[in-house]
């Protein structure tokens, strides 16, 4: 079989690789779709530290059980599945107070450990998810949905309260969806109008182009200020707006990862008496959200999804997406 192999920085292509055969508790996986992540961008260009070479990418799966190894029951052949590509060690502290998501010693399938960028995989029975009622194109988008859907858990958001959203890629646009889930009011910030478009059809109340004066705009719509700001872009600027935004006593959660240190004014961490709170892949129950949520929306998927490549054309996909991040906001690779 084939996959897409990352060979070294900025260089991408298809190699050869046996088929796999589930081994005793495994299940082997034929891929539908593998979603290309913003992580999986940063090791092409050879920024991400945690990446060794050659490494296959993926960690948004779709696909159907295709092979169960020895002493795998309640699980059936052909069944549609996504997959946790999360392989936490089940012992630390955060694994033993249940924020296996924050696992120090975590491996991320496509990141730490080999993905799934390719035409079958084995996993372990555990991560896989057997899911009806939804498309195999919208199972992969479930990951990157779960991880926006964690930051909303993590700023414990109710219905009728406000989040201002900066950024919206896909991992705004799955905090977007959260959001509304919950039943708040969504204000989504961006500099690009086209991403702002897709957040305000996926049901943002109001949406503010980043290029103009967004806390006159946000004071406008909401007076004493947001109760929630989440940060979904991973840039000084943004960090800094965060708790700038935010109202007194408010909540502000940080997923975007920033790649250099960032100083602030810690007065409004006191005067505001904030609480600042960080969001890290996501857990078993932000996945079961995100596909009740896309089992109810199949139209967000449209949305979200700006290109579908073959696995003949996934390195140049990710070429093009290189060269012009911000022309996509979700790449899916079909096989
Ligand atoms: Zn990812
Ligand atoms: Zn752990």
């Amino acid at each position: 079989m084939q996959a897409l192999t990352i060979l070294r920085p900025n260089e991408a292509t298809l190699t050869d690789k046996p088929n796999p055969q589930p081994g005793e508790g495994e299940v082997a996986i034929d891929i539908a779709f593998v979603g290309y992540c913003g992580s999986d961008l940063t090791s092409y260009r050879g920024l991400n530290p945690l990446v060794s070479y050659p490494r296959v990418p993926g960690h948004e799966i779709s696909g159907t059980i295709a092979a169960l190894g020895a002493g795998v029951e309640a699980m059936t052949i052909g069944t549609p599945v996504t997959v946790l590509p999360y392989f936490n060690c089940g012992t630390c502290r955060a694994c033993r107070s249940g924020r296996p998501n924050a696992c120090p010693n975590n491996q991320t399938m496509g990141v730490q450990r080999e993905g799934a960028m390719t035409s079958r995989i084995v996993v372990p029975a555990e991560k896989v998810i057997p899911v009806a009622g939804i498309s195999q194109r919208d199972l992969a988008l479930v990951e990157p949905c779960a991880v926006g859907f964690h930051a909303v858990r993590r700023a414990e958001l109710t219905s009728g309260e406000t989040v201002v959203v900066l950024g919206c890629g896909m991992i705004g646009l799955g905090v977007i969806l959260g959001a509304l889930r919950q039943g708040a009011k969504v204000i989504a910030v961006d500099l690009s109008d086209a991403k702002l478009d897709v957040a305000k059809k996926l049901g943002a109340h109001e949406v503010i182009n980043a290029s103009g004066d967004v806390k006159a705009r946000v004071a406008e719509l909401t007076g004493e200020g947001p109760d929630v700001v989440v940060e979904a872009v991973g840039a000084e600027a943004t960090f800094l707006q965060a708790v700038d935004l935010v109202a007194t006593a408010g909540r502000v959660v940080y997923i975007g990862y920033a790649k250099a240190p960032i100083a602030y004014d810690t007065k409004y961490f006191i005067t505001k008496e904030l609480d600042i709170r960080g969001s890290r892949n996501a857990l078993r129950s932000d996945f079961d959200d995100v596909i009740d949520e896309l089992r109810k929306r199949p139209e967000a998927g449209d949305l979200i999804v700006t290109r579908t490549a073959t696995l003949a054309e996934a390195p140049e996909a990710l070429a093009t997406w290189h060269e012009r991040p911000g022309d996509f906001t979700k790449i899916l690779v079909r096989f």
